[in-house]
Order: C-alpha cells, then sequence, then structure tokens
C-alpha cells in the first residue's frame, strides 16, 4: 500500500515513525494537488464514513491525539459531507474539518502541515520530525479497505479533464488499466487535443501514447487543447528580477538552484535546499524570461541521486574489498598455526621414543597386535572348532574364501615387510 496523494510513498513506512518521533497530530489532506484535479472531491463526498474509518484505524496504530482533516475552500459539498460524517461518529471529539484558503500549491504535504498547524517542516527532514503524520483521503479509504474487508490496493480513483475531453468525470478504475479506456469513457479525445498529461496541469508530465496504465500513484489524465497549453515562448536569460523567489511556497531562491543547477555544480545546488523544492512549477510560471525553471531542478535532482548510489556503490566495494583482505590475512594465519602445530608434534615424537627406552611406539603396536592374533587362534584350537570344509561349496562361496584368503595373504606379507 503506498500514499494516494500522487508521491507514491510507502503507507507501512510512515505508519511506522520510530520512537524518536512521537506523533500527536494527524493531518488528513483533502486538498486537491493542483487545479483540474477532483477526485479526492468526489472521495470526501461519497465515502465520508470510509475515510473516517481509515482514520480510526491511523489512531489505533499510532495513538494521535487530535485529527485535522484540511479542505479547499472551494468545495462546500466535500465539506458539508466530511462534516457530516464526523458528526454522525463517536470521532467529532477528536477530529475537526478544517476548511482552507483555495491557493495552489496549498495541497502540498508541508503547506497544508503549515496552513493547519503553524508548524513548519524541518529542511530535508519529514513531518514526524515535528510529532506529524499526513496520510491523503484516499490513502485512508485504502488502509480501512485493507484492514476491514481484506481487500487490497488495486484500484483508485482518477480524474479525467481538459477541454479535450467531451465528458470530464471521475472514474475508479483498476490499477493498470490504459489511458485509452478511460478516454473512450469520457467520449474519447478530440482532434484539437494538443497535449496528453498524466498528473495535474502543473506537476504533471506528458505522455506519448494513449496505452499507458494507470498506476497507484496517478490521479489525474488531462486532455489539453492549444488555447489551455500556451507556448512558452524562448527561454532568455536570467534578469534577476526575483518573481520566482516572490512565489515559491517553500521559501527557496530558486534563481540561485537555477544557476547552480545548470553549470551542474550539485554540491551547491545541495546548499540550496534542491530537495525540499516540491516542483510545484509556480517559479516557471512567473519568470518573465520563460525558463524551464522545474525542468532544470528534476535534472539536478536526478543527477544527485546518481552521484550519491555511485557513492553508496564504490562504499559498499570498499567494504567488501576490506572484508575479504581480512578474511585472507585470517586464513593465513590459520595456516601458519597448523604448519607450527604440525611441527612442534613431529619434535615431539623422538623424545616419545626415547622415553619408551628407545623401542619403536609402530614396532610395539604390530607385536601386540600379533600377540592378540596368536592368542586368540590358540583359543579357538582350544575350543576344537574344526577347520571349514571347502569341498561343497557353490562357485560364489568359493570365491569368496579365495578372496579372504587372498587378502589374509596380503595382509602377512605387509605385516612381515613392515618387521
Ligand atoms: S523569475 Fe526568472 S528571470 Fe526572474 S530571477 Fe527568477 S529565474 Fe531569473
Ligand atoms: S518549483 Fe520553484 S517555486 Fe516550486 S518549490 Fe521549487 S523552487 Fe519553489
Amino acid at each position: 500500500m503506498v500514499g494516494l496523494g500522487g508521491a507514491s510513498f510507502p503507507t507501512s513506512v510512515k505508519l511506522n515513525p520510530g520512537s524518536d518521533n512521537p506523533i500527536d497530530t494527524l493531518v488528513i489532506n483533502g486538498a486537491e494537488c493542483e487545479p483540474y484535479i477532483t477526485c479526492d472531491d468526489l472521495l470526501m463526498r461519497e465515502r465520508g464514513a470510509r475515510i473516517l474509518d481509515g482514520i480510526r484505524i491511523i489512531r489505533h496504530l499510532i495513538g494521535v491525539e487530535t485529527c485535522l482533516i484540511g479542505i479547499e475552500d472551494n468545495k462546500p459539498e466535500a465539506i458539508a459531507a466530511m462534516d457530516q460524517a464526523v458528526a454522525a461518529t463517536d470521532l467529532k471529539d477528536w477530529v475537526t474539518v478544517v476548511p482552507i484558503p483555495t491557493l495552489y500549491p496549498s495541497g502540498g504535504e508541508k503547506q497544508l502541515i503549515q496552513i493547519l498547524t503553524g508548524k513548519e517542516v524541518p529542511s530535508n527532514g519529514i513531518p514526524a520530525r515535528i510529532g506529524i503524520l499526513c496520510q491523503n483521503v484516499g490513502s485512508c479509504v485504502a488502509i480501512a479497505d485493507a484492514v476491514l474487508d481484506g481487500r487490497p490496493l488495486i484500484s483508485r480513483f482518477v480524474t479525467i479533464s481538459g477541454r479535450g475531453i467531451p465528458t470530464p468525470r471521475n472514474l475508479e478504475v483498476r490499477v493498470g488499466t490504459p489511458v485509452a479506456e478511460l478516454t473512450g469513457l469520457c467520449g474519447g479525445t478530440g482532434d484539437d487535443v494538443r497535449e496528453l498529461i498524466c498528473g495535474g496541469p502543473m506537476m504533471g508530465f506528458e505522455i506519448g501514447s494513449e496505452q499507458i496504465p494507470v498506476t497507484k500513484a496517478t490521479n489525474c489524465f488531462l486532455a489539453l487543447t492549444a488555447d489551455e497549453t500556451p507556448d512558452p515562448g524562448t527561454a532568455l536569460a536570467c534578469i534577476r528580477c526575483g518573481r520566482c523567489a516572490d512565489v515559491c511556497p517553500a521559501r527557496l531562491l530558486p534563481q540561485q538552484l537555477y544557476w547552480y543547477a545548470r553549470a551542474k555544480d550539485l554540491d551547491k545546488v545541495q546548499d540550496y535546499d534542491l530537495f525540499d523544492c516540491i516542483e510545484c512549477g509556480c517559479c516557471a510560471h512567473v519568470c518573465p524570461s520563460h525558463i524551464p525553471l522545474v525542468q532544470y531542478y528534476r535534472y539536478a535532482k536526478t543527477e544527485s541521486w546518481a552521484r550519491e548510489q555511485e557513492r553508496r556503490k564504490a562504499e559498499h566495494a570498499r567494504a567488501r574489498h576490506e572484508a575479504r583482505q581480512a578474511r585472507l590475512e585470517r586464513l593465513e594465519q590459520e595456516r601458519q598455526a597448523k604448519l607450527r602445530r604440525k611441527k612442534e608434534a613431529l619434535n615431539r615424537k623422538p623424545a616419545a621414543k626415547s622415553a619408551a627406552g628407545g623401542e619403536d611406539p609402530k614396532k610395539a603396536a604390530i607385536e601386540a597386535a600379533r600377540k592378540r592374533a596368536a592368542t586368540k587362534k590358540a583359543a579357538i584350537a582350544k575350543q576344537g572348532i574344526a577347520p571349514m570344509n571347502t569341498e561343497n561349496l557353490n562357485p560364489a562361496q568359493q570365491r569368496q574364501v579365495d578372496a579372504a584368503d587372498a587378502r589374509r595373504g596380503a595382509a602377512e606379507t605387509a605385516t612381515s615387510n613392515e618387521e
């Protein structure tokens, strides 16, 4: 199970914040990520009780003290439905529905937490560091379905929209369904479609085919016409106007990030908190030089991840090499110790011989064996056991007797040789 807000973060990881991060507040994200998207709005209107079931399970798991459900104030039906659902349960003293201003990107996790609680998630940190757990409304429904009905996450709500779609709608679809099936259910895509986008208009990415499938992270497909996708214009040089910094919801310096990402200076770009960028696209939207800023940030993030992976691989290889060297050293020491013990044993033998009065211990053993055999032979003769009659043996028995005679003869020869 993963979070259905778009980032697909594993739900089990979020629900195990560790004893170092005690959680006291549960924030439920009912704010849509981007314009056009309305799948969470529909979910809150249709399945409010189920969302509360999920919230109850999360409370049972991590024992939070309070729960805030943030919903944008342009969704009055969803707010009313959730208020009604909360009032009908025993959660009313504990869960609060909070309308928030409709201002992109208030559906971002860190932004929503700040709006609802006034607390700021630390740079490069997670909400658990400030005692907050954030879950999407879709994730709450999926948790309830899994725990109460044993139903895995095999479907989700997806918005199909854009002016290129004759009848935009939200559909509950199985994961893996091709986009063409969904657009077909909404009247098909018109000839005037210029871009087919997976995700919202700000953070989504263009898809080249309608055959790509719905995944757990897919919340929207857009078929945008030319009037919805104005030509971005030719990118010009940065004029340091600072407009990008004014609109950045993460309070970063987008122009600095741009400079260092463009120069491929991956260390400097980290100094400006690249990984706090939520790729909302606000900076690029207001940039008078039409610089595709987010593309530079995505590039820098990908390169940084690749470099980090290389560093980890090198670290792993070094650890393996050191372990191998240590193992070879240990084996060599063991071999030397074995040789030493053997040598000492050999040196001890003449001493044992002299201790026995000059008699060779090997010869003494052979003599003792011969004496035992003679004693046994005499005992048999004394008991009058007749020699074996070999006249009426069949050929197989005869062969066994011959083989035994041969072995005995060989043993006697060997004994006399040793003497
Ligand atoms: S908005 Fe564009 S031109 Fe202005 S400072 Fe930012 S990157 Fe430079
Ligand atoms: S995309 Fe731009 S505006 Fe949005 S968080 Fe990143 S730097 Fe800030």
